[in-house]
């Protein structure tokens, strides 16, 4: 790194969001001058860093075990070795087991908040990454053979310039914009309200997904015997759900849920999201290139973003084993990441439909579908693979049944 009056990197990160930490960590072994800037108060603070329940596909808990990342949780991941899907009012289901797989478990489930403050502690500990936090990238400059960013810091204004940026700041990225890179916008309607409850059997596992036409709703297994519980509600009714009190709440996800968990006894503070997918049009511009959120922000229902996003970190690390030209890079690292990102983006936005009156025409044909899932090897591996992280990915073979 040259030390000047204003500093040179070999990548920029912009956003030390989960997705953004979590590239800063898979960069060390590169040996590349590495700058992290992230403009919330800490770098334990980021908005992503709260309170929602992550279920990390298996995929995701190897790559961040092998990064030094899980052993600094908090409380270990619990590990999700059953998945039962259904639909109200419906006769189909789908119970899969991860030993009929050949596999221990086919992800686990984090806390956002423990796994932000694992990836702070990992981060601090990096010797070829500068953590910049609070500062907030304020503009951008293309360079001849990089990219300055303005800076907007505690020490006021400076720049920085970098070989690459990345833009992995989130939903209503900078990067995305100053790159004149347009999003797609769909506003699914509804709105997701998530907290932890503690129900009469406790949770031993089993993630449960339950489909209704207000959307989908989940018990994660967690610590403790206690559950993450995730309701979509129509956003008409979002502020009657979110003025209920907890025992009308817990009522309320009783009745949305069923009783698989038997009678439910308590409920946490719940927050809620309102969903929207967001997809950028493209994912690199010269000397920059963006992922996470800023790539694309998806439904929550197939437990897909920061799964996808750290797909699209490790998918840019690869790419740094040869000898390194920057000048194609982000071109090379778009076309890598197409694939997988199209068939993630399509899973999600077809669970998203299929949980609504849209994409399939009746009820009985949700059914039938379910139970097909459910009944066939094939497509239930196909199910799988995506749960597992390994879509569009070679070594798919090794969980098919
Ligand atoms: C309720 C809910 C449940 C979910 N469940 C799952 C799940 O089970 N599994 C799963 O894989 N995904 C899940 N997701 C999705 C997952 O949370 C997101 O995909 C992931 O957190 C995105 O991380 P990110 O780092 O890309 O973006 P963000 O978390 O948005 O981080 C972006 C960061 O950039 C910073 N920033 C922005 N602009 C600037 C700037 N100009 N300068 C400096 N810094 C800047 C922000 O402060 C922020 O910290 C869920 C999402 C929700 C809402």
């Amino acid at each position: 790194m040259a030390s000047t009056a204003r500093e040179i990197f070999d990548i920029a990160i912009v956003g030390g969001g989960l997705v953004g930490s979590s590239l800063a960590c898979a960069l060390e072994k590169s040996g590349l001058s590495t700058v992290l800037i992230e403009s919330a108060d800490s770098p334990r603070a980021p908005s992503g860093f709260d309170q929602r329940k992550l279920a990390l596909a298996k995929r995701s808990v190897d790559t961040l075990m092998a990064l030094g990342v899980l052993p600094m949780l908090q409380t270990a991941a619990t590990p999700i070795t059953r998945i039962h899907v259904s639909r109200e009012g419906d006769f189909g289901r789908v119970l899969l087991a991860a030993d009929a797989f050949g596999q221990p478990f086919f992800g686990a489930v984090v806390l956002a908040q423990d796994l932000g403050h694992a990836l702070a502690l990992r981060v601090a500990d990096l010797a070829n990454c500068r953590r910049i936090c609070p500062a907030t990238v304020t503009a951008v400059h293309a360079q001849e053979h990089g990219i300055a960013l303005d800076l907007n810091s505690s020490e006021g204004q400076r720049q920085l310039e970098a070989r690459l940026v990345v833009g992995a700041d989130g939903t209503d990225s900078l990067i995305r914009k100053a790159s004149g890179i347009g999003v797609q916008i769909s506003d699914y309607q509804q709105t997701l309200f998530v907290c932890t409850l503690i129900a009469e059997k406790a949770s031993d596992g089993c993630a449960f997904e339950r489909f209704s036409d207000q959307g989908p709703v989940a018990l994660l297994p967690m610590a403790q015997g206690g559950f993450g519980a995730i309701c979509c509600v129509d956003s008409s009714q979002a502020m009657v759900v979110a003025n209920m009190d907890d025992v009308a709440y817990a009522r309320y996800f009783q009745q949305r849920f069923g009783w698989r968990a038997g009678k439910i006894r308590s409920v946490g503070k719940r927050t809620h999201y309102p969903l929207r997918r967001q997809l950028a049009d493209r994912i690199s511009a010269p000397n920059t290139l963006l992922m996470g959120n800023a790539a694309q922000t998806i439904h929550p229902i197939g437990a897909q973003g920061f799964n996808l996003g750290l797909r699209d970190a490790m998918g840019l690390v690869e790419l740094l084993d040869a000898p390194i030209d920057f000048s194609g890079l982000a071109g090379r690292y778009a076309n890598r990441r197409a694939e997988d990102r199209e068939r993630t983006l399509a899973f999600s936005d077809g669970m998203a439909r299929l949980t609504r009156n849209e994409g399939l025409p009746s009820h009985v044909l949700r059914s039938v579908a379910l139970t097909a899932v459910g009944a066939m090897p094939g497509l239930a591996s196909g199910w799988v693979t995506g749960a597992m992280g390994y879509r569009g990915n070679s070594t798919f073979s090794q969980v098919a049944p």
